[in-house]
């Protein structure tokens, strides 16, 4: 592959919007990442264009058997004005993995860290100064073969798109309500449980709806053998501090190993808080709530970073933790890991990468 990425500049620059109106996920910056691949060539002709939109035929594979992954990281921008990615060679190590289990080709993680940050530092203006809020990146992959066949794709489209993003706490860090699934299920053994392809969103929708409906913002997803072991939160992973120690469910297969949850483990080392990853079944944990042994509980993920929740609705009964409020680690995970993401905390685990 020639790693020459072709840029070409967009003649018009787009509006960007006040910092305290951005959602998530809705504007896109002035440019994108294109890259191609097909069997004979491999990936080819990188390039950095001007964001518009793509025509496909209706046949194209996208659009039929769900052969696509992605991947979700930040830019963030330091008081003084440096730009900083976090961990960006996990996501891309990640993505691999992703490609691997949805049979798309391989792609060279370093080659795409480079292109990360010559697209990022194109549009650094876009990214939002104002506490919280970030630049979400999204890497992704479609296949783009046109063949109703169902069968690996020959022809490929990789793409890096960038939205500014406000602040996922509004009015700071708060816990969140928790319907405990008991019905759906998101990923099994074997399945594709930790590939971050957009058929486990699909299939996760409808628990998320009828949560809502109840009244709570997400669901916690058991495994889907016996509908008994804890597995994640929404599409976040999932961590409990019971009788001072912190455990998490172990990666078994269907859970999808987050990059936060990954740096969670090593900061909790790194301070000497106990931490066990194991099965950890949801009678477990009721059992210790039962005890008053139950002491914190939080979701982790790059949106949110750290979300604590404050409620689990499990067998009809509504388990309060830490009186609906934010626990004292969690709150300290947050403030270190978006410490260190801006820039403001030591990196002493050498995770920034800095955006020239
Ligand atoms: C992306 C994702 C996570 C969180 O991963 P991070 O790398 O921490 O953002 C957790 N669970 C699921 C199902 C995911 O798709």
């Amino acid at each position: 592959m020639t790693n020459k990425i072709n840029i070409t500049l967009s003649t018009t620059k787009k509006e960007k919007p006040a910092s305290n109106q951005l959602e998530f996920g809705r504007v896109f910056t002035d440019h994108m990442f294109v890259m191609d691949y097909s069997s004979s060539k491999g990936w080819y002709d990188p390039r950095i264009v001007p964001y518009e939109p793509i025509t496909l035929s209706p046949s194209s594979m996208v659009f039929h058997y769900g052969q696509t992954v992605f991947e979700g990281l930040k830019a963030y921008r330091t008081k003084d004005d440096k730009v900083l990615l976090f961990r960006p060679d996990k996501n891309f190590q990640r993505l691999n993995l992703s490609n691997d289990r949805l049979c798309i080709p391989q792609i060279d993680e370093e080659f795409l860290i480079d292109a990360l940050k010559q697209l990022v530092s194109i549009d650094k203006d876009w990214i939002p100064t104002a506490e919280g809020t970030s630049l979400y990146i999204r890497p992704f992959i479609i296949p783009t073969e046109y063949y109703l066949g169902v069968a690996p794709s020959k022809f490929y489209r990789f793409m890096i798109i960038l939205s500014p993003v406000g602040s996922y706490y509004k009015e700071g860090i708060h816990p969140v309500k928790i319907f405990v699934e008991n019905q759906y299920i998101r990923a099994v053994e074997g399945g594709t449980g930790k590939a971050k392809t957009g058929g486990n969103y699909a299939s996760s929708l409808k628990a998320q709806d009828e949560a809502e409906k109840r009244g709570y913002s997400q669901v916690l997803w058991l495994d889907g053998v016996e509908k008994k072991y804890i597995e994640e939160v929404g599409s976040m992973n999932i961590f409990f501090k019971i009788n001072g120690e912190i455990v998490t469910p172990s990666l078994n297969g269907s859970i999808l190993e987050g990059v936060t949850r990954n740096s969670i483990l090593q900061i909790l080392n790194h301070w000497g808080v106990p931490v066990s990853e194991r099965r950890l079944s949801m009678e477990e944990v009721y059992q210790a709530y039962k005890d008053g042994l139950l002491e914190e509980a939080f979701g982790s993920g790059t949106a949110a970073v750290i979300s604590p929740i404050g409620e689990f609705f499990y067998k009809e009964e509504k388990m309060l933790i830490n009186n609906g409020e934010t626990g004292e680690l969690s709150k300290k995970l947050y403030d270190t890991l978006t410490g260190i993401q801006t820039g403001v905390y030591e990196d002493v685990f050498n995770w920034v990468v800095e955006v020239k």
